[in-house]
C-alpha cells in the first residue's frame, strides 16, 4: 500500500523456555461451541504505527518516547507466546470505523480519535475486525482526552501499561478478573497508592497462559475442563452463568490461571503448568464485576450478573481439596456449589497508602504493608478470618483494626509481610466470615519481578 514503508523488524521468533516463569491469566475467547474464537491465523500481524507516535499530541508528557513504548509493549507478548509482529509506518492517522476496515493493523497517538471515546476516562481501545473466527484487523487508539507519561507522573496514566493491554485485545483477548492481570478491565492511573502504575507493564501468568493458548506453544502444559452447576434439594442443577474459576498453584498460592464459565455452566483452563492446583469457583461480585467481562459480542455478551449467585466453593476431588493437572493431558473437573444461597461477604474494594480503589497491590519482597478491603460483610470478619493462602505471605491477626473511608461500605486494615524469598507473581487474599463463609479476592496481591 502506498503511503507505507518498512522501518524496522520487530523481536520475529517467540522463545519458550521450560524453566521460564509461568504466570496467571482468564480465557474469554471461546465461542458457545466450545470453539476457539477469534484470533490471527496468519503471521506475521503487520502492525502499522502511525506517523502520530513520533509527533505525539499534547496529552502525552513531552519528550515520551511513544515508538519505544510501543514496541516494549509489542515484545511482552511475541516473547512470551507464539505471535510474531512486523513493525511498518503508516500515515494514517483515525483508526477505522466500525464495519469499515482497512486491512491495516493501526497504533495511533493522534488526537484524531476523539469520537471514538464515549466515555472519557477510557485510557485505551482496540477496535477487532474478524471474519469466522479469523481476526482480519485491529487498531489501536490512546484517547486523547486523557494524559499519558511513562515515568510516573501522578495524574497520568502509563503509556506502556496501556499499550500492553491494547495489544493483548489486538491478539483476541477479552478482560481478565484477576486483579493483578494485566488484561483485568481498569487501568490504575499513576499515583494511585501513591506509587506509579508500572504494574501492568508485565503479563501475569494469566495474560501469559492467556497468549499461548491462543498461539502456542502449550507443550509441557495441561487443561482443566467442567462444568459449574448449583444442585437444588429437589435434585434439579442449574449451570452457572458468568462464575469465575480460577486455578491457584497448591504450593506457592500463586493465582495461575482462570476462566469465565459460559451459560451452559462449562469452564475450561489452558495452558497450565503441570502440578498440583486448588480450583475455586466464585460468583463475579466485586471488584471486578460479571459485566466487565465481556468487550464484544462473543460468548459473554449479556451477562450483567453471575447468574445464580453463590458463594464462593472450593473444587474437591477424592476428598481432596488438591487437584492435579498432568502436561499435554485435559483433566475433567465439574464441581457442585450451593443453590440458593448469595454471597453475604462481598469484598468492593482493595487499597494501601490512604487510598482505596480496585486494582492490584504492588507488594515487594521482604516488606511488610499496611492493606485496607472494603465492601459488605467486611466488619463481620474476625481478625483470624483475614489470611493468605500462600506461605510466603502472612498476615497479622493482631494487626487488624477498622478502617475510616468515604465508602458506602465498612473497611478494615491489616498487616501484611511478604517473605523475602517470595516468587513474583499474584497471590489472593482470603477472607472467612464467622459463620464460614468465604470469599477470594483473586489476585490483589502482584509482586514483579525486578
Ligand atoms: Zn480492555
Amino acid at each position: 500500500m502506498t503511503g507505507k514503508r518498512l522501518s524496522a523488524i520487530l523481536t520475529l521468533i517467540a522463545l519458550f523456555s521450560v524453566h521460564a516463569p509461568l504466570r496467571a491469566y482468564t480465557v474469554q475467547y471461546r465461542d458457545s461451541s466450545g470453539v476457539i474464537a477469534r484470533r490471527w491465523l496468519t503471521q506475521p500481524i503487520i502492525i502499522a504505527f502511525s506517523t502520530s507516535l513520533g509527533s505525539p499530541p499534547a496529552n502525552i508528557k513531552t519528550g515520551t518516547d511513544v515508538i519505544g513504548a510501543a514496541r516494549r509493549a509489542l515484545r511482552r507478548w511475541s516473547s512470551v507466546s507464539n505471535v510474531q509482529f512486523f513493525e511498518t509506518s503508516s500515515s494514517v492517522q483515525a483508526i477505522s470505523p466500525p464495519n469499515a476496515g482497512d486491512r491495516i493493523n493501526l497504533i495511533t497517538v493522534s488526537a484524531d480519535n476523539a469520537s471514538a471515546f464515549d466515555s472519557q476516562d477510557n485510557p485505551g481501545r482496540t477496535r477487532v475486525f474478524s471474519d469466522s473466527g479469523a481476526i482480519t484487523e485491529a487498531d489501536i487508539a490512546l484517547n486523547p482526552n486523557v494524559l499519558f507519561s511513562t515515568d510516573g507522573s501522578p495524574g497520568t496514566y502509563d503509556l506502556e501499561s496501556t499499550f500492553t493491554h491494547e495489544v493483548g485485545h489486538l491478539l483476541g483477548l477479552e478482560h481478565s478478573a484477576i486483579l493483578g492481570a494485566t488484561m483485568q478491565p481498569r487501568q490504575a492511573m499513576n499515583g494511585l497508592y501513591n506509587l506509579p502504575a508500572f504494574t501492568q507493564r508485565t503479563l501475569s501468568e494469566d495474560d501469559i497462559a492467556g497468549a499461548r493458548a491462543l498461539y502456542g506453544s502449550r507443550a509441557g502444559t495441561g487443561s482443566l475442563f467442567g462444568r459449574l452447576v448449583a444442585n437444588s434439594i429437589g435434585g434439579q442443577s442449574q449451570p452457572i452463568f458468568g462464575a469465575h474459576v480460577f486455578a491457584e498453584d497448591a504450593l506457592t498460592g500463586r493465582v495461575i490461571a482462570g476462566g469465565i464459565t459460559l451459560p451452559s455452566g462449562d469452564y475450561r483452563i489452558d495452558a497450565l503448568p503441570r502440578g498440583s492446583y486448588h480450583v475455586i469457583g466464585q460468583s463475579l461480585d466485586g471488584p471486578v464485576e460479571a459485566d466487565e467481562i465481556a468487550t464484544a459480542h462473543g460468548s459473554y455478551a449479556g451477562l450483567v450478573d453471575t447468574t445464580p449467585l453463590f458463594r464462593t466453593h472450593v473444587a474437591m476431588r477424592s476428598a481432596s481439596q488438591l487437584i492435579p493437572v498432568f502436561a499435554d493431558k485435559a483433566t475433567s473437573l465439574g464441581f457442585f456449589v450451593s443453590p440458593n444461597l448469595a454471597p453475604a461477604l462481598t469484598p468492593r474494594l482493595i487499597g494501601m497508602n490512604g487510598e482505596l480503589s480496585t486494582v492490584a497491590l504492588p507488594l515487594k519482597p521482604g516488606k511488610k504493608f499496611t492493606v485496607y478491603v472494603a465492601g459488605e460483610g467486611i466488619d463481620e470478619v474476625p481478625p483470624g478470618g483475614i489470611s493468605s493462602t500462600s506461605p510466603f505471605i502472612s498476615i497479622d491477626p493482631d494487626s487488624v483494626s477498622e478502617a475510616e473511608f468515604d465508602t458506602p461500605y465498612p473497611a478494615i486494615s491489616f498487616e501484611i509481610t511478604v517473605a523475602r524469598n517470595t516468587p513474583a507473581g499474584e497471590y489472593s487474599i482470603l477472607l472467612q466470615s464467622s459463620d464460614g463463609e468465604i470469599v477470594y479476592l483473586v489476585g490483589a496481591l502482584t509482586i514483579d519481578d525486578e
